[in-house]
């Protein structure tokens, strides 16, 4: 089975908002993860391995949940073209933010 087989298949049995509840699960999961390693860092002043563990595996998880999304929603061309035009205006900002940086020094 292809991973847009799987998708298909989940969508078919579980239904789309049920498959949603999950995407949102898995963000709350991968914010707590995210927590916990500051938390580490505080204590330990770096990320345990325990806790990159679970920081890798959330992650895993979001990345699953949002390629469903973008089978769910046929917004993959969108999201990719979005992606780019964001990419583009965050760099821009940042080299004027590097200019104004470098004046002020
Ligand atoms: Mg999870």
């Amino acid at each position: 089975m292809t991973e847009r087989e799987l998708y298909k298949e989940l969508r078919r049995k579980y239904g789309d908002t049920t498959q949603q509840g999950i995407a949102i699960e898995e963000m709350a999961e991968l914010t707590q993860a995210i927590i916990k390693g500051w938390r580490d860092i505080e204590k330990h002043g770096y990320i345990t391995p325990p806790v990159m563990d679970n920081i890798t595996e959330e992650m895993a998880d979001v990345n699953i949940m949002l390629r469903q999304l973008t089978e769910m929603y046929g917004n993959g061309y969108e999201i990719e073209m979005t992606m780019k035009e964001k990419l583009l205006r965050t760099e821009k900002r940042l080299a004027v933010e590097i200019e104004r940086s470098i004046k002020w020094e």
